[in-house]
């Protein structure tokens, strides 16, 4: 002990610290991401190095045609506990893939991510600042996606309104999968059974509360 970590009651004290900390679970779909994995749980790391949660990646391999299984099972051996995959048996869609990873997650919230790096790791901090300070949802607005053109903008304009006017449920323009959801959250998600599905769509009907980054 003496050696380890300075003494007994230091090496209790951090070992119980370490238990109560809370644990984040990112979970990230996955589609012909081999190029993109690595960077991506590397970008990751470097955010939760920098903020006191006990963490993990829960990657979703969603039927990919490329090497990245193969690369999530890298990963997984390098880093045991810290990276973990699921392998789906075909490409199913994202939302499938999404919905398999919410329910493998572990963590006391989830952070959901894309695997090629729209979404920027960095905005995990102000995420869980938002969760701490109350909020089981916390959603990542785009403004802007670089590169888009006039018509994929102007689609997606339609398609919000459309959402909006058909569905009960609110979906706020630039609303993206990017964000973290609290325990409460996943576990009442966790009772849908539809399986043609809008994960972002099904989350914001549940109700609580709700920020917006
Ligand atoms: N994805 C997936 N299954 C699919 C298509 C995409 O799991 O059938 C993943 C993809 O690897 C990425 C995320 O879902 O992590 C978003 O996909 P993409 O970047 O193609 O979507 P966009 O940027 O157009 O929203
Ligand atoms: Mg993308």
């Amino acid at each position: 002990f003496d050696h380890g970590c300075g003494g007994l009651w230091v090496c209790l004290a951090r070992s119980v610290s370490f238990l109560c900390m809370k644990r984040l679970t990112i979970v990230i779909p996955a589609f012909n991401e081999e190029r993109n994995l690595v960077a991506v749980f590397e970008a990751v790391q470097k955010v939760m190095s920098e903020l006191s949660y006990a963490w993990d990646v829960m990657f979703v391999d969603d039927g990919s045609r490329d090497r990245s299984v193969a690369v999530m099972k890298e990963l997984a051996a390098k880093e045991p506990g810290r990276v973990g995959y699921i392998e789906l048996s075909r490409n199913f869609g994202k939302e499938v893939a999404t919905t398999a990873g919410l329910l493998h997650a572990k963590g006391d919230a989830v952070i959901l991510m894309d695997a090629d790096l729209q979404h920027p790791p960095e905005i995990i901090k102000q995420f869980a600042k938002k969760w701490e300070e109350g909020a089981d949802i916390v959603i990542g607005l785009r403004t802007r996606n670089q590169g888009e053109g006039i018509v994929r903008r102007l689609g997606s304009k339609v398609y919000y309104q459309l959402m909006r006017r058909m569905s009960e449920t609110e979906l706020q323009p630039g609303e993206t999968d990017f964000r973290l959801i609290d325990r409460d959250v996943v576990e009442a998600f966790k009772r849908f059974t539809e399986h043609n599905r809008l994960t972002r769509a099904l989350l914001n009907w549940l109700g609580f509360k709700k920020v917006y980054i």
